[in-house]
């Protein structure tokens, strides 16, 4: 599985907009490239974002989710952790100061994993 360097600096924009809250997408595209994120309705709060998966497209290929934390922190918790058992196989964490590499990957048993940055 590969991202997108376009769609992760994306997803650094939006974390830097909505701190302190969080915010949450969900990761598509394809042949194994991830080259999409969907917004999708959410509920945010400082502590926790909660996504609408009833809202969901159909048809859409979901490879996983990406999230931020607006503390240093890129573990995830076990709100996480169950989100993560549930959508995809690739799951993003970035967290406080939202620099280009305050960022991790998780698998779906919330394991780290290296994901190749594409251009
Ligand atoms: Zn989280």
């Amino acid at each position: 599985m590969k991202i997108k360097r376009g769609v992760l600096r994306m997803a650094i924009e939006a974390a830097k907009n909505m701190h302190p809250n969080e915010f949450i997408a969900l990761l598509s595209g394809k042949k194994d490239i991830i080259d999409e994120l969907i917004f999708l309705p959410y509920e945010s709060s400082e502590f926790s974002a909660l996504i609408h998966m009833d809202m969901l497209p159909l048809g859409i290929r979901l490879y996983g989710t990406i999230h931020t934390h607006p503390s240093p922190s890129c573990r995830p918790s076990s709100e996480d952790l169950a989100l993560f058992s549930k959508y995809g196989k690739v799951h993003i964490i970035v967290c406080y100061p939202y620099g280009e590499n305050d960022w991790k990957c998780y698998n779906r048993k919330g394991e780290e994993i290296e994901i190749e940055v594409v251009d």
